[in-house]
């Protein structure tokens, strides 16, 4: 099996609503995000998939968090928190959305960082 890994990075505020700390004011962070597929076979190129192929969908799913309010976008405005926990999870949906037409390539896991030392893994 191989994992391919990329990366990206947004800047975006947020606010965790009815948070005591202050985590529930409004602030903002510079997001890095990670996505890692994990595929069997190689294509004629010898590639699990291509690279730009993958930055490509990182970029456009984070771009839909650059540089806005996280709290106006859905699903974040429908009830559902702005935490990296989340986030991550929105983000392997996308992903895994732009790149269900590459058959065998199985987005394993995304990594949100609000810092350098505190992250998130989802792995559904
Ligand atoms: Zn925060």
């Amino acid at each position: 099996m191989y994992e391919l890994t990329v990366e990206s990075s947004f800047s975006a505020a947020h606010c965790l609503e009815d948070h005591s700390s202050h985590c529930g004011r409004l602030h903002g962070h510079n997001w890095t995000v990670g996505i890692t597929v994990t595929g069997d076979h190689l294509n004629a190129a010898g590639m699990v998939v291509d690279f730009v192929v993958l930055k490509q969908a990182i970029r456009e799913a984070v771009a839909a968090f650059d540089h806005r309010y996280l709290n106006e976008l859905p699903p974040f405005c429908e009830g559902v928190q702005p935490t990296a926990e989340n986030i991550a999870r929105q983000i392997w949906g996308a992903v895994s959305a732009k790149l269900a037409a590459y058959a065998g390539v199985t987005v394993k896991e995304t990594r949100v960082a609000e810092s350098p030392s505190a992250w998130v893994v989802y792995r559904p």
